[in-house]
């Protein structure tokens, strides 16, 4: 996250060009507007306070501010290169230019006993895609945000971990980088939810084992995986803190642990962002 000079490619400036043309004639455009020294890595997220703010925009996609800043979500996935970000402020249209950088991640190989997990035979795959098809439909919500920035840990102690973005072998065979965070504990331990929010998926899944997803407004969605048992089901209002599940290794996994994962508006981004004080989120002037 070293901000680096912010560089132009030809693709991007006819793209800025027609963008240009576009917020010409929507809205009266910000003369200030200028190119942001700011690079990120795939998978975190970018804030830009301001002054009466109105609405964030972002890919085609509006939302509303949330804490006195726009919060910008970029996939781990997201090509590298540049970014626009849009926002109104004041009645005016404002549009900044962020970097995203190269794919940071590590790789890890990890080995699993039980190959019917990596290699998934036919009848599992049936399985597989129904529940990627459930899952796929829970990003883009608009409830009132219900959550507290910085999120509240899953754990009571939240051991060193993470590995988010890891690029990932599974006996020897590239798999999807890893979209979450893991955090060792041991079996049993108590899980509990990051924020309010009310739960949208509580299942046995064939990857993630006994898990629950929390849908807390604004398109936040918070994950937990490999549970042993699961606490909640759909529907249910959670408090902030309040213990959904304990900790296990159901589906694919290595031993007990919390897999944690953040979904904003789709983005899969590293959770330890938003664990952090929001001083610590990359941030536009
Ligand atoms: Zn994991």
């Amino acid at each position: 996250m070293t901000p680096r000079p912010f560089r132009f490619s030809a693709p991007f400036a006819a793209y800025f060009a027609i963008c240009l043309l576009a917020l010409v004639a929507a809205a009266p455009v910000d003369s200030s507007d200028e190119a942001r020294d700011i690079e990120v890595a795939p998978g975190t997220v970018v804030r830009w306070p301001g002054d009466s703010l109105e609405s964030c925009r972002l890919g085609g996609r509006e939302w509303a501010p949330y804490a006195g800043a726009c919060w910008y979500a970029i996939d781990l996935l997201h090509d590298r290169g540049a970014v626009e970000l849009a926002r109104t402020a004041k009645g005016r249209a404002e549009r900044a230019l962020i970097t995203v950088s190269d794919y940071i991640y590590p790789v890890q190989h990890i080995t699993l006993q039980d190959d019917s997990r990596v290699n998934v035979s036919d009848v599992d795959l049936v399985r597989v895609r129904s529940e990627q098809k459930r899952v796929g439909s829970l990003w883009w919500t608009d409830a009132e945000p219900i959550f507290e920035l910085p999120l509240a840990p899953p754990l009571e102690e939240l051991p060193a971990g993470g590995r988010f973005g890891s690029r990932r072998f599974l006996n020897g065979q590239p798999r999807s980088p890893h979209s979450g965070a893991d955090f060792a504990a041991p079996e049993g331990t108590p899980v509990m939810s990051a924020a309010g929010g009310r739960v949208v998926l509580s299942d046995d899944l064939f990857f993630s084992g006994e898990s629950v997803f929390i849908d807390h407004g604004a398109g936040l969605v918070t994950m937990y995986f490999h549970l042993s048992t699961r606490r909640v089901e759909v529907g249910r209002q959670v408090d902030r803190g309040e213990v959904i599940g304990r900790v296990g290794q159901s589906g694919r996994a290595t031993g007990p642990h919390l897999h944690f994962g953040v979904r904003w508006r789709g983005a899969r981004v590293d959770p330890e962002i938003l664990l952090g004080p929001a001083a610590a989120v990359p941030s536009l002037r």
